[in-house]
């Protein structure tokens, strides 16, 4: 009633305009809905509601296609949110860039350039050739194209070849022009340039991800506390660096996620044009990036050219200097030749033009003061010293430890606690604490001492050459990380079994030995391990251990040196425990890998009644002690070598090496002559030029799955 009385102002708009509020409206709820449903794992409409929604939206697009956006929620591949990226093919190939390891080496470059110059034009052209230096930004390298001034496809490197398709994503980069600023756009252009995220970002995130599983903890706990029937969500991983950070946020399946992450862009080139040149008279670089910024794209400031190898190393060493104080990570300098029609006539090799190179930065290192020795036991007893000291940062990560190795080497170095030392760290390798700088040392200094007796249980420690070692089998710490190993992935795979449950039924004395695992019941676990759903998750993941094959089960034992990868050999070798425990010290020493040491390691292992009881024990349990010929693959690959390199998205790269040998390839981390593929992943580097180089095949990431899957080339 009051309706017919109030004026419904619907009627005064048009169908159309109608339907683009609609739109507008619908997108939002739609991609709240995805944000909800895929960052924050908490959905707020169910299936059918969201699908509704969706099919709404589509038929309105249908019927107003002038309001259909690319970056509308009906646009993202196959309509569904889940889809992955298609391939983007690039027309011209994406190159990586050759490395110059230190200044040598980039002056070698400088004279190769310069003589290939002086052939291909003249000495004169050679002599007075300029460099355009720029900063190597650490980040994921992007390809936009535009055609008529509008963004239309953003891709990601790929092998090269071919990349991901992520356009939806790259729309949600703020700074990525969706339309460029010019009054006669080319035709069609494709820039490229490096995404990366800047380093107060990168913190932000890893420290809303410590939030979130801080919160996903406490859901968890309730579920236990109060039983309930509800689906527990693993905990998040923090992204190691920045240039992780911006590639896995590039590829996002959500763009509404790669939007809150705050990604930045900066270009740099351009690779496929149609009348720019030309018309705006860019014969350089360096006049080039300067055409980019006037196009509307994000260009780096530090851009210089420079006409001599002092300046050019200058630069580079300016930017080693500027690294830690900018907002982003680099990881470098990108040296180009300046002239355009220079760089063309130098062209390409098969991997990188042959008219740039990377500096690349030495690894890291950064002086701290040792604030403590702490003292770790291994499984084997062996104590292992660890420099403690104030967090710092080092090549984009946080460190706070950095192992000193042994204590013949603390003797070595004369490190002392109170000394300013200093730390190394390479890619993802484990900091080390390479010296010490004596002038700085005060004077109240005093000599380090080795320890006398165990940390842990005070037994007194024995030399065993540059190692300590604690003798007594019994040492708690020994324990539990000798069960902390034998649940661990590789070996035993028993993932109910995590470090505080561990310590808790070695408290309670339920473990003893590694045996003790199989003889546990939900009945007998204390209610300090957790709430009944913990226990049972236990006790089934313990039953389901039982199947792990051989070779996880010798890794299980924690025999010393005998790692995964001999682990594997051996079980291959000998077929089933029994051999292996008589087998003479020779026949051991014959195991590709093994050797005199892990030879007699193996031989000493076996002697000890203790350790022949367990495996009695664990045999009794159900435990594998010999190969399941059945599960065997055919040894299709037999005779090649696998090197790998660079990342892979889909693969944990130790995983694919053991994939590639259960088909009886061998795989090795260095290219040769002899090496048969090389399998190159994301921003592979020097061994792919390697590759190249000897004319060595090379494989991408795709084929790599399907050789996996089918086990033949
Ligand atoms: P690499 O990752 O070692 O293969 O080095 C090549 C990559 O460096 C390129 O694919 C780009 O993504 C990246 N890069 C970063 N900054 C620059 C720059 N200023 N010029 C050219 N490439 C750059
Ligand atoms: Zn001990």
């Amino acid at each position: 009633m009051a309706k017919q009385n109030s004026i419904d102002f619907s009627k005064f708009k048009s169908e159309q305009e109608l339907a683009q509020e609609r739109i507008v409206a619908l997108k939002d709820q739609i991609n709240q809905a995805r944000t909800d449903y895929y960052e924050k794992d908490a959905p707020t409409l169910s299936d059918a509601a969201y699908d509704s929604l969706e099919r709404e939206l589509r038929e309105l697009e249908e019927k107003f296609p002038q309001f259909k956006t690319a970056d509308s929620p009906t646009q993202t591949v196959g309509g569904s949110a889940t889809t992955a990226f298609s391939p983007a093919t690039h027309q011209v190939k994406m190159y990586s860039l050759d490395n110059a390891m230190d200044t040598a080496e980039l002056k070698a470059w400088l004279t190769r350039t310069h003589d290939a110059i002086e052939s291909a034009f003249d000495a004169k052209t050679a002599n007075a050739t300029k460099y355009c230096c720029e900063l190597k930004i650490d980040g994921a390298s992007i390809a936009l194209t535009y055609e008529q001034g509008i963004l239309t496809r953003a891709a990601t490197r790929g092998d090269g070849q071919t990349g991901e398709d992520i356009t939806q994503n790259a729309l949600q980069i703020a700074d990525i022009p969706k339309k460029l600023n010019l009054d006669n756009p080319p035709q069609i252009i494709e820039v490229r340039g490096e995404v990366y995220m800047p380093k107060q970002s990168f913190e932000q995130l890893n420290k809303q991800i410590d939030q979130q599983n801080a919160e996903i903890q406490e859901e968890n706990d309730r579920i236990d506390a109060q039983n309930l029937n509800k689906r527990k969500l693993a905990p998040k991983k923090k992204f190691a660096n920045c240039r992780n950070a911006a590639s896995g946020s590039l590829r996002q399946k959500e763009p509404s996620i790669t939007k809150q992450r705050n990604l930045a862009t900066f270009i740099y080139a351009a690779a496929k044009y149609t009348d720019i040149p030309q018309e705006s008279n860019i014969t350089t670089q360096h006049s080039f990036v300067g055409w980019l910024k006037d196009a509307g794209f994000s260009t780096n400031p530090n851009i210089r050219t420079l006409s001599n190898a002092n300046e050019v190393i200058d630069f580079c060493n300016m930017a080693l200097e500027m690294r830690n104080s900018l907002p982003y990570d680099i990881d470098g300098a990108v040296i180009k030749v300046d002239n355009l029609e220079i760089q063309n006539a130098l062209g390409f090799t098969s991997k990188a033009p042959r008219w740039a190179i990377a500096f690349k930065f030495p690894p890291e290192e950064k002086s701290t003061i040792l604030r403590e020795i702490a003292l770790q036991v291994g499984r084997t007893g062996v104590i292992t010293p660890v420099a403690v000291f104030e967090p710092t940062s080092i090549d984009g990560s946080i460190v706070s430890k950095a192992t000193l190795h042994n204590f013949e080497e603390i003797m070595r170095k004369d490190v002392r606690i109170g000394d300013t030392v200093i730390i190394h760290k390479a890619g993802d390798v484990i900091p080390e604490v390479v010296g010490v700088i004596q002038d700085l040392r005060p004077a109240d200094v005093k000599e380090y001492n080795a320890p006398r007796n165990c940390p842990c249980c005070g037994s007194l420690l024995h030399e065993d050459g540059a190692y300590l070692r604690c003798d007594n089998f019994d040492c708690p710490d020994q324990l539990q990380n000798r069960l902390e190993h034998f649940v661990s992935r590789g070996a035993m795979d028993i993932d109910g079994a995590g470090k505080k449950i561990i310590q808790k039924l070695v408290e309670e004395k339920l473990i003893t030995k590694l045996s003790d695992f199989y003889h546990l019941r939900k009945e007998i676990l204390p209610d300090s391990i957790g709430k009944d759903k913990t226990k049972e998750n236990l006790i089934a993941s313990i039953e389901g251990s039982k199947s792990q094959p051989f070779d996880c089960v010798l890794f299980a034992l924690g025999i010393r040196q005998v790692g995964k990868t001999t682990a594997t050999l051996i079980a291959k070798h000998f077929k089933n425990i029994d051999a292996l425990i008589n087998a003479n010290f020779d026949e051991l020493c014959e195991i590709e890998g093994v050797g005199d040491v892990g030879a007699l390691s193996i031989k000493a292992f076996f002697e000890l009644p203790r350790n022949l009881e367990l495996i009695e024990s664990l045999r009794q349990a159900g435990l594998n002690f010999e190969i399941d010929e059945s599960q065997a693959k055919p040894q299709t690959l037999a005779g090649l070598t696998f090197v790998l390199t660079g990342s892979l998205q889909n693969f944990d790269r130790n995983a694919a090496q053991d994939a590639l040998k259960e088909y009886g390839a061998k795989c090795s981390g260095s290219v040769s002559k002899k090496t048969s593929y090389v399998i190159a992943g994301e921003n592979a580097g020097s061994k792919l030029t390697k590759a190249q180089e000897l004319g060595v095949p090379v494989l991408s990431e795709e084929d790599l799955e399907r050789i996996l899957r089918t086990g033949q080339i």
